[in-house]
């Protein structure tokens, strides 16, 4: 008798899991259909253009399954964010509004680890560059100085220099480089605005640190380039391509980031609106603020 009453009861939850899994599948997608409405198509590509010059084919949802994207788990589950270099107050402003914008971004609590100087890099992964400044070179900033930074419970760790980077004698320089397999990334804020970072130039600088950390974490994360509407996760040719592209993830993107992190659509939502609302990012809480009104 008690075990058929086991039995009863294994059987009724077996019932709730099923009901419970496909309710919450069933309310996601019926969220990124919603939203799908505001993704803005990309434009056709011009000479000069990623989309030009790269003939990409896309990376479908079963697609990006079946990649087996790197996701946390019990053991992996922060983002960590290592500053190298000297940082004026509004340069460490800039970096922890890009650890709220990841952590809501990745629904992945992201930490920023304490900042090492730049006698972290010795002389021999350094240069003076051809525009006459010093570069540190970024492949041993992130083989050696970052990976050795990534905590047992890090997913990812992105290094983020003050200095400006260089990945090989050959190149002049590099907004950031990454190793997708491994969780490594490194990226500058050397290049974001013209001259040393100003509350004129601010706003811009942080949109591009945004899109640029969003973008390569996405990559670590699984996410190809997308190539089915205007979406962070676009490939950009140059600076002046990635001021055209846009911040939000689009609903194909969102779709398979969600499938691997599953997060909760909605919360992110209105955590990115706040997040917009506070950074007086206007364009960008827009966009969200469609999202809403779609999915309401
Ligand atoms: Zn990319
Ligand atoms: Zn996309």
């Amino acid at each position: 008798m008690k075990s058929l009453i086991k039995i009863t009861i294994a059987f009724y939850f077996f019932i709730l899991v099923i009901v419970f899994t496909s309710c919450s599948s069933g309310q996601r997608s019926s969220y990124l259909a919603k939203v799908s409405k505001n993704d803005v198509p990309l434009p056709k590509p011009k000479a000069g253009d990623w989309l030009f010059s790269h003939k990409e084919t896309g990376q479908s949802l079963a697609e990006f399954r079946n990649s087996k994207p790197l996701k946390p788990n019990k053991a992996t589950q922060t983002i960590y964010l290592k500053p190298i270099g000297s940082f004026t107050s509004l340069q460490l402003r800039e970096i922890e509004a890009c650890r709220a914008y990841l952590e809501i971004f990745f629904q992945i609590k992201t930490v920023i680890l304490k900042r090492s100087g730049n006698e972290s890099v010795p002389a021999s992964a350094r240069r003076l560059g051809p525009q006459q400044h010093e570069q540190l070179l970024a492949t041993y900033l992130r083989d050696t100085v970052i990976a050795k930074e990534k905590a047992k419970d890090a997913i990812a760790i992105m290094g983020i220099t003050e200095m400006d980077l260089y990945p090989d004698p050959k190149w002049n320089y590099v907004f950031g480089l990454a190793s997708y397999q491994k969780g490594l990334a490194v990226s500058s804020v050397f290049r974001l605005q013209n001259g040393p970072l100003s509350e004129k130039n601010y706003k811009l600088s942080l949109m591009r640190l945004l899109k640029i950390s969003s973008h390569e974490i996405g990559h670590i994360f699984g996410l190809k380039h997308c190539i089915y509407a205007s979406c962070v996760m676009n490939g950009t040719n140059s600076m002046l391509e990635t001021d055209k592209s846009i911040l939000r993830l689009c609903s194909n993107c969102q779709s398979k980031l969600n499938s691997s992190l599953n997060f909760d659509n909605e919360k992110r939502l209105m955590e990115l609106i706040n997040f917009f609302t506070l950074n007086n990012m206007q364009s960008d809480l827009i966009m969200m603020k469609g999202d809403l009104s779609l999915v309401q």
